[in-house]
């Protein structure tokens, strides 16, 4: 019996269908783009799955990462630290809206998220007994906020959460902010009041049980990019206020600058009470993640050792000082290399190089904020029906676009771009050339 690669036979993938996986295996990378064993080179289209920022191997990340690993690889956040996590905590304090200042450390977005759903509830708690009701949590329609249990409880997405169905906790279940299928009988104008609204009656009905509303700022990343109206955050977080319950918002995927902003938030001036924060924190090189608090979230955990009210929670590998010093390395290339100035001006290129696909009967929209792009193929342009899911459009979309030497990756029929923010227009070139030849070929091959 002849044996397979050994990647195949050892190593399970997520959300990959193991039977049909086809090796993709990378040695090494450089900038935006990624060389395989076989000695093939891809562009990295969506950022090593939305976390990179500034390149793969960039050298002040390397260099700050090789400096710590001289000094101290790791030490544990129960009770002690390292400075160069002490400085990270600082300088997010410093760059987070608002007044959020408290960053307690876990290692990859979920966690992150199942921090801030116990902090939300153990604040309420310990907030007095009008509070000790509030054990529930708002979230939106097709959410995604990671894969661990709790986090799956609030996702949305039918096609990875219903499985899991009897072992998760409900929500509940908020509107899709969605800008491209609207309501019947309502137009793009007024549809942040209709959304806004609907968040209200739940609101209205449910505050006194109501811990948090956990949200995406501005486009729900994994539910296929979808745009929520400009000026529906802020109305969440004015309705938030008058209904005493927290704001959660899940900057995993929006935070470090992909829609433009350092955070998503920022654009309609809001500070949650918890934000967030994960792939991009180290400049995608290490897993790290963060749920920062603000004050009165914080000091509700403040009291004597005996009264019992410390945060029960925490991880083995939260603050890790490699990942400290690789996210300290990439914020300053944040200030030095002015990346957020790029970000819009990349964007509206890369946007105005796609807009031939406006022509294509199948392409539906092509939406996003930044450099967080998604192009949706349908059916039909006009009523906005979706094909077959099992035609497999957006996968094959995607396989002709790593033969073409760009690495992207679909959720469903939406064809997702989201490069790192150092990439150079000659490569959104590169990009936009084989997204839209892969796109017009394999849509040319569908029956209208
Ligand atoms: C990716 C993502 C997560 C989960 O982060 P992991 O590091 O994969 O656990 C959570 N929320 C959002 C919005 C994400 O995009």
């Amino acid at each position: 019996m002849q044996e397979k690669p050994l990647d195949t036979n050892f190593h399970w993938h997520g959300f990959t269908q193991m039977a049909h996986y086809d090796p993709l295996v990378i040695r090494e990378a450089n900038g935006v783009w990624l060389t395989t064993t076989d000695g093939r080179r891809l562009l990295d289209g969506v950022a090593s799955l939305w976390c990179n920022v500034h390149g793969h191997a960039k050298t002040e990340i390397n260099d700050a990462i090789r400096e710590q690993l001289d000094r101290v690889s790791h030490v544990t956040t129960l009770g002690m630290s390292c400075d160069t996590t002490e400085r990270l905590a600082r300088e997010l304090a410093r760059i987070t809206p608002g007044d959020l200042s408290h960053v307690f450390f876990s290692s990859d977005g979920s966690s992150a998220v199942e921090a801030a759903l116990k902090m939300a509830f153990q604040y309420w708690q310990q907030s007095g007994h009008h509070y000790v009701e509030k054990t529930k949590y708002l979230a939106l329609n097709l959410a995604y906020h990671g894969d661990t249990t709790g986090a799956v409880s609030l996702g949305g997405i039918e096609y990875f959460h219903r499985l899991f169905s009897p072992i998760l906790f409900d929500p509940i279940r908020g509107p899709l902010p969605c800008t491209y299928r609207l309501p019947e009988g309502v137009c793009l104008p007024k549809s942040c009041d209709h959304y806004a609204s609907q968040i209200e009656g739940l609101l209205i009905r449910h505050h006194h049980e109501l811990a948090a509303v956990v949200m995406e700022p501005l486009v729900q990343g994994a539910a296929g990019m979808i745009t929520h109206p400009s000026g529906f955050l802020r109305r969440v977080r004015e309705l938030c206020d008058r209904y005493q319950v927290l704001l959660i918002c899940d900057e995993v995927a929006t935070g470090f600058g992909r829609t433009g902003t350092m955070f998503a938030c920022e654009s309609e001036d809001v500070t949650p009470d918890i934000l967030c924060l994960g792939k991009g924190l180290t400049g995608g090189y290490l897993p790290m993640a963060a749920t920062v608090a603000r004050p009165h979230v914080y000091e509700a955990f403040l009291a004597p050792v005996e009264a019992s009210r410390q945060f029960f929670h925490g991880h083995t590998f939260a603050g890790n000082p490699l990942a400290a010093a690789a996210a300290l390395a990439s914020l300053e290339l944040f200030q030095s290399e002015q990346t957020l100035h790029g970000v819009v001006p990349k964007s509206d290129y890369l946007r105005q190089r796609l807009s031939v696909l406006e022509e294509n009967p199948f392409v539906g929209s092509i939406r996003g904020r930044g450099l967080m792009i998604g192009i949706e193929i349908v059916q039909d342009r006009q009523s906005k029906i979706t094909l077959d899911s099992e035609l497999l459009v957006g996968r094959r979309i995607c396989e002709q676009a790593i033969s073409q030497g760009v690495w992207i990756r679909p959720l469903g029929d939406v064809v997702v771009l989201m490069p790192p923010l150092s990439i150079s227009e000659a490569e959104l070139d590169m990009l936009a050339d084989a997204v839209i030849a892969s796109v017009e070929n394999v849509t040319g091959n569908l029956k209208v």
